[in-house]
């Protein structure tokens, strides 16, 4: 039964897409991203980690490097030009000013009118939820918040000169959806793609299911209650 509305995207112009560690955009959310782009959006990637505590038996400091070129390239097979990697410790982020700080000054750089994050719940589709993962959906709500407040992170004004900003609509993937963005086979295509191109990780996750069909799986599914092909389900929420 087709119950799930599609979301109008056509005022989706500048996206910012803000998640913990490389790969966290690979479950989806660059299938939409490959969608904006290919219709002409600005979309911009923020990780809050190099994901650099994602390999058990390899050194942090050979696998940030490694886990950040993949995430390029992961980039590319979407067509996303604009990454940008913190340096926050991967598995230690913590919730407080020191990270809404860093993520509301990247958005009154971008501007953006739409904002990207991961589920902030402790329970996720696929069970409970990473502490990142509810760090950073957390403080991503909070810094649109703060990127509007022109009296919160004052020195954002005053020594860098970034001027408050409002974002229009935050949209969290990966939750129990209200609205379906609106797939092609191409978008789908391009976001296996760019699953696959987290080969070193994925292969030392061991069991992971195959890119191809975890992503036609997901979209299919959440395309089935929109009464389309494929879809990525989503929360949306009017931020002004
Ligand atoms: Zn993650």
């Amino acid at each position: 039964m087709a119950d799930l509305p599609i979301f109008d995207d056509s005022q989706v112009q500048n996206v910012l897409c803000v998640v913990a560690h490389p790969d966290d955009m690979e479950y989806g959310g660059s299938a939409a991203a490959a969608r904006w782009v290919e219709r002409g959006a600005s979309v911009s990637y923020l990780l809050l980690t190099a994901g650099e505590a994602g390999i058990r038996d390899q050194d942090p400091s050979d696998v940030g490097p490694l886990r950040a070129q993949e995430q390029r390239d992961a980039c590319a097979a979407v067509g996303v030009e604009n990454l940008t990697i913190l340096d926050l410790p991967d598995g230690m982020l913590e919730s407080g000013l020191d990270i809404r700080k860093r993520i509301a000054r990247e958005i009154r750089k971008i501007k953006p009118d739409t904002v990207v994050t991961i589920n902030w719940d402790v329970m996720a589709a696929w069970g409970l939820n990473q502490a990142d993962h509810r760090v950073a959906g957390l403080a991503t709500l909070d810094a649109i918040r703060d990127a509007d407040n022109p009296w919160v992170f004052r020195e954002l004004m005053d020594e860098e000169n970034l001027e408050p900003w409002g974002v229009t609509r935050l949209i969290v993937s990966g939750v129990e959806p209200d609205y379906a963005i609106e797939l092609s086979e191409a978008n789908i295509n391009a976001a296996v793609e760019s699953l696959r191109c987290h080969k070193q990780y994925l292969s030392a996750l061991g069991s992971h299911p195959d890119p191809q069909e975890m992503i036609t799986g997901m979209t299919s599914e959440a395309g089935q209650s929109a009464g389309v092909d494929h879809a990525l389900g989503i929360k949306l929420y009017k931020m002004r």
